[in-house]
């Protein structure tokens, strides 16, 4: 079974709503043995009421009791960071604080709002909001060095009200060419979330899995490093779409995918 490298507990997330029991109970009756526990830590973010930090030192010992409890199922310890400009030295310095299997990097706002709650910036046309975002990535991945995943390319495109706006190499040719070219020059990951995939089913879009001109792109560029992540926040989402994501992977030409144990990639048939 391909691992789910991307999921969140309410322990550290303070937008998820499921244990870690809850999660590790998913996994093993999906039939996973290895899944990643990515909990959300934002270095800038809005106020919102939440806090998006939280203590690396006591994740780092409550998660080896965690891994006690999971038994043979094996847990990845990773974060997700989120990027804004200016926060590129303060992920590498928190990075390097405690021993991660496994960081990701998402940018979560788009010109330092948080898009999920402000709709404001989907009065943009959907060529331009796409290709700022995109250039958004791309800087987060040349900036930032102590990452091993760039996350959910497409999360922009989750909350869109046209239906038939969708992330396509076409708009942004040059955007995404950075962006490839960053994270293959330093050997990083790119991640397909199938949470994005769920989504686009779930929100009537006209069309729902990635543009298959970027992973064409990012093959044809040298890129090999594909991740999967479901992206789970609550009960029943775990390792959602991952029958599609693997097919479609593999009707492009895909043969492997990665997961990153103590930040090294291992590779995993398709
Ligand atoms: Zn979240
Ligand atoms: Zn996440």
């Amino acid at each position: 079974m391909i691992t789910d490298g991307h999921n969140h507990t309410k322990h550290f997330s303070p937008d998820a709503g499921q244990t870690i029991d809850e999660l590790i109970t998913e996994a093993r009756s999906k039939g996973f043995t290895r899944i990643g526990i990515t909990e959300h830590y934002e270095v800038e973010f809005p106020e919102d009421g939440l806090d998006w930090t939280f203590n690396l030192e006591e994740y780092d010992k409550v998660f080896s009791d965690w891994q006690k409890r999971a038994g043979e199922l094996e847990l990845l310890k990773g974060i997700e960071f989120g990027y804004v400009p200016g926060v590129e030295k303060e992920i590498d310095r928190l990075a390097e604080l405690i021993p991660f299997d496994v960081v990701l990097l998402s940018v979560h706002l788009f010109r330092g709002k948080d898009f999920y709650v402000d709709r404001e910036c989907y009065k943009l046309p959907a060529k331009e909001l796409h290709s700022e975002y995109i250039g958004l990535m791309a800087e987060m991945c040349e900036k930032c060095s102590n990452y091993d995943v760039a996350a959910h390319y497409d999360y922009i495109n989750r909350y869109a009200d046209n239906k038939s706006d969708f992330v396509t190499y076409d708009e942004c040719p040059k955007e995404f060419d950075r962006f490839f070219e960053a994270l293959i020059s330093k050997g990083k990951a790119l991640e397909i979330n199938t949470k994005s995939i769920r989504k686009h089913i779930d929100g009537g879009f006209t069309r729902h899995l990635p543009d298959e001109a970027i992973l064409n792109r990012y093959r044809a560029m040298g890129g090999n490093l594909i991740c999967l992540g479901s992206d789970s926040h609550f009960p029943g989402t775990f390792g959602v779409c991952f029958d599609e994501a693997v097919q479609y992977l593999k009707s492009l030409g895909f043969t492997e995918s990665v997961y990153f144990k103590e930040h090294n990639p291992v590779f995993e048939q398709l």
